[in-house]
């Protein structure tokens, strides 16, 4: 009931009902050797990087166009291989289309300094890739996360390496085969499959790897860190969160408890920017809490492609264990669940890997459960006196990815949003999360910004050029 390992291959089980979706070879520390001296040789020879940006461009968008004509097998694919419902399959499909879309106008336009003369030259800057790029991804959003990280390093001139999870290990090949039939020079873009602690430790550490872009939890992210800075090559860090929610009593109460469920059991919390603490003004706590509780009690929880499904299966049988030991883990720190706390009851779910909307409260801001991230859809409540006690709980954990607060006092809105260390912050509404907007975390949450301009820049290097106009030779002394 679960993804099995063999020997030499992964096999893909579908979390809403334990069948199986497909299998990959796990790729062998020679594969990979002859897998990253392909890069290599790609990005040397193949011309990509030579290759006019606006050229460039024209290959990115036939990527996207490829995506865009497959939307449909990819979405289901992927719910296949994560259980996630099928609407968000398909805006993932589309985020990736977006992605390609949006680097190849990057790329076309990106423009670098022409900088200020303190002598007899001009002197600019010009943007170089890195080489072969190993992109490293999580379970949890496959292709969409992919595109994140493929889509600009390509633009930037680089070849690239792409491990996903041996949890949701099916979209990434596709992605390859679009890419390729796209015109992409061979090489450019190859897969390797397998265990995180083997094949994702053997890329990260391979001599011929130039930079290493990584989304994935804190601990592996502190791991790939070490090595990463052992090889003194960059790397770009996305790592897990534990985001506050925040509801001040004058907000707008409706679309505050729309937002917070949303925020929390969207994906059926299995987001890095899941809103998986409520922090709530006291005046207040006692009404969202029985709102969001009976929200929670009303979530459709069904299979991915269930008509009206809000909620999917957890992704794997072994990782809605890990959510029910968290659960668990709150009960026995003293922690009231007010909804949830366990798999559903009933036929329809027997098969899957299921876990209801969970609410939590009755905890202190510093118990373990307060302060881990569940990555499931488990919100803990904590109420709040006053602006300076909330700023104290939101910044009082290791993480600082995102948080939403809900006010209608717009200067209160800026303090609040100033105050708090977060790399996004949602005022009125909750996880926006767009291409052309940078995103990543402060503290342990991460290092770099992926998206936006930023998300380009993250996968060149600058150089720095001069060119000499002095009519004299230039003199041993100054
Ligand atoms: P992991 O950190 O366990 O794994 C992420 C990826 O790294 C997987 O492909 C994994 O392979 C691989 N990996 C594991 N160990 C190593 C290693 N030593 N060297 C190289 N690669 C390795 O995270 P999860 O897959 O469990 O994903 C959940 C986490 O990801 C959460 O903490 C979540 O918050 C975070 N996340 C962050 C996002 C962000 O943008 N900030 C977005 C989405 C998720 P394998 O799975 O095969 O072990």
């Amino acid at each position: 009931m679960d993804t099995r390992t063999k020997a030499d291959e992964l096999v893909s089980i579908n979390p809403a009902d334990g069948s199986e979706v497909g299998r990959v070879a796990i790729t062998t520390p020679l594969e990979l050797d002859a897998i990253v001296a392909r890069g290599q040789a790609a990005f040397r020879n193949s011309g990509w990087k030579e290759l006019m940006p606006h050229k460039r461009a024209e290959v990115l968008h036939a990527i996207a166009n490829g995506l865009l004509a497959e939307k449909e097998p990819l979405a289901t694919l992927q719910m296949r291989d994560n259980g996630k419902p099928i609407a968000e399959c398909r805006g993932m499909v589309d985020y990736a289309v977006g992605a390609f879309r949006y680097y190849a106008s990057v790329c076309e336009t990106l423009e670098t300094d022409v900088t200020p003369r303190r002598g007899d030259y001009v002197s600019f800057t010009v943007l170089e890739p890195y080489g072969v790029v190993a992109a490293i991804n999580p379970w949890n959003s496959p292709i969409m996360n992919d595109a994140a990280k493929v889509a600009p390093a390509l633009a930037a001139g680089n070849a690239v390496i792409l491990k996903p999870s041996e949890d949701a290990p099916l979209l990434a090949p596709e992605l390859a085969r679009i890419a390729a039939a796209a015109g992409l020079p061979d090489g450019l873009l190859q897969v390797v499959q397998g265990r995180g602690a083997e094949v994702g430790a053997a890329l990260v550490a391979h001599k011929g790897v130039g930079m290493i872009s990584f989304t994935g939890g804190t601990t592996t992210g502190r791991v790939i860190g070490r090595v990463a800075g052992e090889r003194i090559v960059p790397v770009a860090l996305e790592l897990g969160g534990k985001s506050p929610h925040v509801v001040f009593a004058d907000a707008d109460l409706d679309h505050a408890v729309a937002a917070v469920a949303a925020g929390i059991f969207g994906s059926s919390g299995q987001s890095c920017v899941a809103g998986s603490r409520l922090l709530v003004e006291e005046s207040v706590h006692d009404e969202v809490v029985a709102r969001l509780v009976d929200r929670a009690k009303r979530i459709v929880l069904a299979a991915p492609d269930a008509k009206g499904v809000e909620m999917g299966p957890l992704a794997s049988f072994h990782h809605r264990e890990r959510v029910h030991a968290f659960v668990e883990g709150a009960r026995a720190e003293g922690g009231r669940v007010l909804c949830g706390g366990s798999a559903p009851e009933g036929e329809d779910y027997g098969a899957g890997a299921y876990y209801l909307p969970t609410v939590i409260d009755g905890l202190p801001h510093d118990a373990v459960s307060c302060q881990d991230e569940a990555f499931g859809p488990v919100l803990v409540v904590l109420p709040f006196k006053n602006e300076a006690d909330l700023v104290e709980m939101a910044n009082g954990t290791d993480f600082g990815l995102a948080c939403g607060i809900w006010t209608e006092n717009f200067k209160k809105a800026w303090r609040t949003g100033r105050a708090l260390e977060a790399g996004s912050v949602w005022i009125n509404t909750y996880k926006q999360s767009v291409t052309s907007t940078p995103f990543g975390g402060f503290k342990d949450s991460g290092i770099g910004r992926e998206k936006g301009i930023d998300g380009l820049r993250l996968y060149a290097q600058v150089k720095s050029m001069f060119f000499g106009l002095q009519e004299n030779p230039l003199p041993i002394a100054k």
